[in-house]
């Protein structure tokens, strides 16, 4: 069976001491993992190490970074290479959220890059993917989430691809209470599923996990996470609350 992840993205939010905190308190009362969940929490740089310490002794639980620079080393003051992160030992980075697409101008080459050099440093990457309100009332959703995965994704090798987890949010139901329904969620998770299954096989694209992101909430994850082709999500504000994020850990498949 694929991955069934939950992963938490702060953003920017909490201090250190808040996220200490935070981290502990969901650790101390999460439900224990089957062999097919996993658990990630993408912190802010600065709190990386002490995320990791904080979970070293757990199973089936991760640090991402929540971004990478598409460069590998040199003078780019203020970013953070994907060697950094290797060398501190983290094995997941998100990559194009809509927030990064939207104010930093990130494009889907941009991606490309990212990607390659997230997979050569064992660093898998969870890509964000999605449209914005105009797109979806237009009815060309499917084509612009297909464009984004051709552009970024698929000059990849198969055994590469198989690394990746993708994450679909649409911009619409993002920090906005509005959710996509869960018969929309699987629309989509279906169609990135026959779009990667057209590229490399079916087998392959069985085994790609795909988050849901948008408003996912104690109140929604059980509906969403049941659908077929949804397997977990990726959580802004609710999981910057232990207890909803631990009902959202409790909800995976
Ligand atoms: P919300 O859960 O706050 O809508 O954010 C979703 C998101 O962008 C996760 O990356």
């Amino acid at each position: 069976m694929r991955k069934q992840i939950a992963a938490a993205n702060w953003k920017m939010n909490c201090t250190y001491q808040q996220g200490e905190k935070l981290l502990d308190d969901i650790l101390k009362s999460k439900p224990s993992l089957q062999p097919q969940q996993t658990v990630i929490f993408a912190v802010p740089f600065p709190y990386l190490i002490m995320a990791s310490s904080a979970v070293a002794n757990e199973n089936n639980v991760s640090v991402a970074a929540q971004n990478c620079y598409q460069k590998k080393s040199g003078a780019y003051t203020g970013e953070v290479s994907v060697e950094m992160l290797q060398s501190i030992g983290i094995r997941y980075c998100i990559i194009g959220h809509s927030e990064r697409r939207e104010y930093f101008h990130e494009t889907n080459a941009d991606l490309a890059a990212k990607t390659d050099l997230l997979l050569e440093m064992d660093i898998r990457p969870v890509f964000c993917c999605g449209e914005a309100l105009e797109i979806r009332e237009a009815g060309s959703q499917n084509t612009w989430v297909e464009q984004q995965l051709q552009e970024s994704l698929f000059h990849l090798p198969a055994e590469k691809l198989t690394r990746i987890v993708i994450a679909y949010e649409p911009i619409w139901a993002i920090g906005t209470g509005k959710t996509a329904s869960a018969a929309q969620a699987q629309e989509m998770h279906a169609f990135i599923r026959g779009v990667l299954a057209a590229k490399y096989g079916k087998e392959i694209a069985d085994e790609i996990s795909i988050l849901y992101g948008g408003s996912v909430k104690a109140a929604n994850a059980k509906e969403i996470f049941g659908q077929p082709d949804v397997d977990g999500g990726l959580v802004g504000g609710a999981s910057l609350q232990a207890e909803e994020f631990v009902s959202i850990i409790s909800a995976l498949k």
